[in-house]
């Protein structure tokens, strides 16, 4: 018996009327000979709702107590999915994380799995269960509280089900109809991808793209999970969608696979710093334990015992990020001479594991965006991605730019970069 997961978001269960076509999409499934597990979000705009009154309660809630409330819309749309698929006369159940148990570790708000048992649901399925429904996105601590994956969670819920239980395929139903080259409301001949890797996806997600969570695609990679983006609203077809696979199921190749950006970033530079041993770990020390969530990092040559550090973090954290600098300097941590905020910057990124055999790419990435008149701030790179910082208000022009030169609006035969 082929085992199959099919994993809701909050679109394709917005509506009762919704819920009952995502469930033909299952009875489909079934008809075709598969046993299905369902993962369901919550209906849209629900989570987001919870959160607020979690929020309205006071700024220092109990972290249990947020995740026993906003787990709590994905408990209404399983209970609902499988009473509509016992309507169309599937043998269904629904079940909440902590009765599978989906077992997690104790970070509540951002937990992780540690665990999916699958002795009784492969019994139930053994005495002729068709669908398993199983609420997304929540699991159970070692102290048996109620815990949630973090944003987006509900991806991670089905990859792991999917490896858990070794299905065949891990299909993820969405409001798009697949990963796209870049985010077609800025370029409008953005292309859907039929297959993208493991590895490129991971740095899309994590760069912003927010198709999937970025932990679900982790996981993937790490258990060959094959994995298929796709639209509940389109009509269904065999190849519909993008496939997240191993690299060495994609035949064509692009040397870009797309470009990603981050709106809101900012530049932080810090002035005349001490150039000596542990003055890297004493200010980036402080921030991580303030939560802030650094990602470039550069830093200059040095002069007369003095360099500059620059670093990029999200906008709505620079403030965190000049007090954790501000008080680890008063806590005799290290001296600079001044702190400055950019707040006005923004994050474009180029990500193609067809980067590792070309060189060049950086080069035509810099000329595109020297023809715009568009400077530079920041520069990372890594094996199969490079970034950079820019004004914010050339962001969509920057990706435009970024899109048309590596010609990702054409499918790929093998292409090479432009000298
Ligand atoms: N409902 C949760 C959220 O909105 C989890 C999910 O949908 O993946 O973040
Ligand atoms: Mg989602």
């Amino acid at each position: 018996m082929s085992l199959l997961v099919m994993k809701f978001g909050g679109t394709s269960v917005a509506t009762p009327d919704r819920i009952r076509r995502a469930a033909k999409r299952v009875g489909r499934e079934v008809a075709n000979g598969h046993d299905v597990i369902v993962i369901v979000s919550a209906m849209a705009g629900k989570t987001n709702e919870l959160v607020g009154w979690v929020n309205d309660t006071g700024p220092f809630f109990d972290a249990r107590e947020y995740d026993a409330v906003v787990s709590s819309g994905e408990n209404v749309t399983a209970g609902l999915m499988a009473l509509t698929l016992q309507e169309m006369e599937i043998p269904a159940r629904s079940w909440q994380g902590w009765q599978v148990p989906v077992q997690t570790n104790s970070s509540h708000g951002a937990a992780r799995i540690t665990g999916i048992p699958t002795e009784t649901m492969a019994a139930r399925f053994a005495d002729g269960m068709k669908v398993a429904v199983v609420a997304g996105f929540q699991g159970v601590s070692p102290e048996g509280r109620i815990t949630t994956l973090g944003r987006g969670g509900s991806d991670t819920t089905a990859v792991a089900f999917a490896a858990a239980f070794g299905a065949v395929r891990c299909d993820i139903y969405t409001d798009v109809d697949g990963v796209y080259t870049t985010d077609p409301r800025i370029v409008r001949r953005a292309r859907k991808l039929d297959r993208i890797a493991f590895e490129e996806m991971l740095e899309l997600a994590s760069l912003g793209a927010k198709v999937l969570q970025t932990r679900s695609v982790e996981l993937a990679m790490r258990y060959k999970v094959k994995l298929r983006v796709l639209s509940s609203f389109d009509e269904y077809d065999e190849n519909a969608g993008t496939l997240v696979c191993g690299e060495e199921e994609i035949m064509e190749s692009n040397v870009v696979a797309g470009v990603a950006y981050a709106r809101d970033e900012a530049k932080m530079t810090l002035l005349g710093v001490e150039d000596r041993p542990g003055i890297a770990a004493a200010i980036f020390g402080p921030l991580a334990e303030a939560g802030v969530n650094v990602d470039m990092i550069v830093q200059n040559i040095s002069e007369q015992g003095h360099t500059d550090m620059t670093f990029s973090c999200p906008v709505d954290q620079v403030g965190r990020a000049q007090k954790a600098i501000e008080d680890a300097q008063a806590a005799g941590g290290f001296a600079y001479s001044e702190l400055l905020a950019d707040t006005d910057t923004a994050k474009v990124s180029v990500v193609g594991i067809g980067m590792r055999s070309h060189a060049g790419v950086a080069a035509q990435m810099f000329r595109a965006l020297r023809d715009e008149g568009i400077n530079i701030k920041v520069i990372t790179t890594s094996e199969i991605k490079i970034s950079v910082l820019i004004d914010r208000k050339y962001m969509e022009l920057a990706v435009q730019a970024l899109h048309d030169t590596f010609d990702l609006d054409k499918p790929g035969a093998e292409r090479s970069v432009r000298a």
